[in-house]
């Protein structure tokens, strides 16, 4: 398929995601800088990261803007 080319730099859909993605990593690092987190609260932080992944990676796939 040709003319995805001139979504590719502007894929608004994608960056929000991506600054989910660094949001919830950022967020994680500070909170366990601040102090120890219990096994609950790492553990929905680490699925936090990983929904967000995971929706970029599905992103990805379906709208094929990184190809
Ligand atoms: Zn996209």
């Amino acid at each position: 398929m040709h003319g995805f080319s001139s979504s590719v730099l502007s894929c608004l859909e994608r960056k929000r995601l991506e600054e989910d993605l660094s949001e919830a990593r950022i967020r994680g690092r500070n909170l366990s800088r601040l102090r120890q987190l219990t096994r609950r609260e790492r553990m929905a932080l680490d699925e936090r990261e990983q929904t967000a992944q995971a929706q970029l990676r599905d992103h990805d796939a379906e709208h094929g803007c990184q190809r």
